[in-house]
């Protein structure tokens, strides 16, 4: 197992938060003394944000868990290692004896490492034969990550390294904050933004606003929802007055009379009339881009999860990809579209097999040639290995009905505040008969287990996470584990050998897992075969694929090609349909979610930050003051959000550049202040994302 001694001096490793994955050199001899100092590196250069430079503040929270807990009489008290994990195995395997495998299912999630997602992927499918495994990646990056592989045969976040960005001088970002979620990439903005170049759609006025407003830029303040229809109606004009790339439309991609044929009805003053962006600032948009690309200096367009967590979110990011196409960017240098990935390790989390349709390598499960590369690698016949689950919604939806499981491990992710429709979510964890979570402290969801298994935090364990760029990168231990606490690969092994799985088929350390995960991702589009330990602990830079121990990486994507059949890529059809629920005189807002500098997804741990908790103070509902006053509500007010599925409390924080039909909700606080207790569990048809950004609400003095 991982338990060699950590450095005496300092660890150089990784934030245990965001997708940025800033450098950071931890010290300390332990939890007590740990400190972190931010490393020169290519995506922080040497920056860390608040997050980052209070993460070993997270190390010494005072309810760290270290002994399991078991559910006795209504409570959870602590017991050994053996009767829990002895506890587990044998319900496990009553309930898929009764009941089938299906009847067991796994939840993992975008901040696990490279080898946990790996392995918690092959435990699923191997051990519990449950094709009933997803993530809560399904709630991040699915849309993105469904659009690229329609458009470009492969996703990878951003398919050229971050600091590209940061000579361009003009940079589209649509549905992104990174001001607040990840500071330090506004570096990678500074050319454009003092070139007056750049440009950020989004229905707030953010802090990532501001920074383009102060030197020029441009800030389009669509209604929330309408993203494709101003992605269209900005793509029209690029065509209508001259801005598209002919001889790349020509030469490098497919689909676009067909594509024209929905997009020339969207002729910008309709754009418009449907997303309140004027005509003038789609026409600055398109122009700035153009005249930057032709000019040399560069253009990109970014999406994040404004973008992309709609009911429409794969067909919207597909939309933002053909004003990319038209322009030229994609595949150049100097030029592209990229997705901003939110989660630790958003893009390694969904290339190695927690996914309910992938296996490692980033296959399809369906694909017979990969099933019997994947299983040659685990030692079983491809005929049993399970065929896709279900999406993480749907799984979570389906938690003890009669079709679906009846016991849920959880790792790495806080459902009881992140996902949509949070109350309904915790009814149906409530239904089951055994609810398993692995965390290192009692969180919301933890705290409804019936068992609960104490595990290592970020500067404890060994592995490698994935960056937003695709590039893997080393996490180290820093510090010894607490007694008591054990690593996730030791967890699923010791589960795994309780269900009869031979002792040598579940690695109990990250390099043996890594070494595992190479072999099971060869041949796939995201292949690590030639990536180790030793070249990343030697300082290399290797963006995946890297399909040979002497392959130098794969930086920048599509340079030649794109990953199609044909090479070219992709347009795809896509006409915008709007929110899934509309307002009316009971619900007349939309309700829109985010996050904000201090805090982290669920905030289970920077809740537990007590700097992170006095720079943010209690939830707020961000409203412009007429809004509030015809609520009857003035700033500091106490409110009630109240949409058609729930209401959630917050102090009433007026903001006189917001939207008057908006009001903006940040989604890391528990409780009664769940913004996820008023969010819509509306589906997009392809990624499976539900629709975060848009539920028509109320606002009301609260009782
Ligand atoms: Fe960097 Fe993200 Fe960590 Fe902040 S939270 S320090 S931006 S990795």
């Amino acid at each position: 197992t991982d338990r060699r001694e950590p450095a005496a001096v300092g660890t150089a490793t990784h934030c245990p938060y965001c997708g940025l994955q800033c450098a950071m050199t931890v010290t300390g001899d332990g939890p007590a003394t740990a400190t972190v100092e931010p490393r020169q590196f290519p995506t922080n250069r040497g920056g860390l944000c608040r997050k980052g430079w209070t993460a070993a503040d997270v190390l010494r929270v005072q309810d760290r868990l270290t002994t399991p807990l078991v559910r006795v009489d209504g409570d959870l008290v602590p017991t050994s290692w053996e009767h829990a994990l002895d506890l587990v195995a044998s319900t496990l395997t009553k309930l898929r004896a009764e009941h089938g495998p299906d009847s067991v299912g796994v939840f993992g999630a975008g901040g696990l490492t490279n080898e946990k997602s790996y392995l918690l992927g092959k435990f699923a499918r191997v051990a519990l034969g449950t094709s009933n495994i997803d993530y809560n990646g399904r709630f991040c990056m699915s849309s993105a990550a469904a659009a690229g592989n329609r458009a470009f045969g492969l996703d990878r976040g951003l398919p050229f390294p971050v600091s590209d960005v940061g000579s361009a001088r003009a940079v589209l970002i649509l549905g992104g904050n990174v001001a607040e979620t990840m500071p330090p990439f506004t570096a990678h903005l500074a050319t454009a933004a003092e070139a007056g170049g750049l440009i950020v759609a989004d229905p707030r006025r953010t802090p990532t606003v501001d920074r383009a407003l102060a030197a020029g830029g441009v800030h389009l303040q669509l209604s929330p929802g309408t993203d494709l229809a101003l992605a269209l109606g900005m793509t029209h004009l690029a065509v209508a007055e001259g801005y598209a790339d002919r001889d790349y439309l020509d030469e490098r991609t497919e689909g676009f009379d067909a594509f024209w044929a929905t997009a020339a009805q969207w002729w910008p003053e309709r754009a418009e009339r449907v997303t309140g962006v004027p005509v003038s600032r789609m026409r600055e948009t398109v122009r700035a881009l153009a005249e930057s690309r032709d000019a040399g200096t560069g253009a990109y367009v970014l999406t994040a999860r404004g973008a992309e967590q709609h009911a429409s979110g794969t067909d919207t990011v597909s939309a933002v990809i053909a004003l990319a196409l038209v322009l030229g960017l994609p595949g150049n240098r100097g030029t592209g579209y990229g997705a901003i990935t939110g989660q630790g390790n958003g893009q390694g989390g969904r290339e190695h097999g927690q996914k309910a349709d992938q296996l490692p390598g980033y296959r399809s499960i369906t694909d017979p040639a990969a099933r019997e590369h994947v299983a040659g690698v685990w030692g079983i016949d491809s005929a049993d290995l399970p065929g896709p689950g279900r999406s993480a919604y749907e799984l979570l939806d389906s938690l003890g009905r009669a079709d679906g499981p009846r016991a849920l491990m959880v790792h790495g992710s806080n459902l009881a505040v992140s996902a949509p429709r949070a109350a309904h979510v915790v009814d149906r964890l409530d239904a089951l008969e055994l609810l398993v979570v692995t965390d290192f402290v009692l969180s919301e969801t933890a705290a409804r287990a019936d068992v609960v298994l104490p595990t290592l935090q970020w500067a404890e364990e060994e592995g490698t996470m994935t960056s937003l760029e695709g590039r893997i990168l080393r996490r180290r231990r820093a510090l010894r584990a607490p007694d008591g606490a054990r690593g996730e690969l030791d967890i699923l092994a010791d589960l795994a050998e309780r269900l009869g799985q031979p002792a040598d088929r579940f690695p109990r350390d990250a390099a043996t897992a890594f070494e595992e995960l190479r072999r099971a991702s060869a041949g796939g589009p995201a292949d690590y075969s030639g990536v180790t330990y030793e070249r990343l602990d030697a300082g290399e830079a290797l963006h995946w694929p890297v399909p040979a121990v002497d392959h130098p990486g794969t930086p920048r994507l599509f340079l030649d090609r794109f990953r199609t059949p044909s090479g070219r890529a992709r347009f795809t059809v896509a006409d915008h349909v709007g929110p899934a629920e509309t307002v009316d005189e009971d619900f007349p807002l939309l309700a829109t979610t985010g996050r904000v500098l201090a805090h982290y997804q669920s905030g289970a741990q920077t809740r537990r930050v007590a700097e992170l908790v006095a720079a943010t103070g209690p939830m707020f509902v961000e409203v412009h003051p007429d809004t509030a006053e015809r609520a009857g509500l003035a700033d500091g007010d106490a409110a009630s959000v109240v949409s058609r599925r729930g209401t959630t409390r917050a102090r009433v924080k007026t903001e006189a550049t917001m939207r008057l039909d908006t009001v903006f909700l940040p989604f890391h606080f528990a409780g009664a202040e769940r913004a996820n207790l008023v969010t819509n569990d509306a589906l997009d048809p392809t990624s499976r994302m539900p629709e975060f950004k848009v539920a028509a609400v109320r606002l009301e003095r609260a009782s």
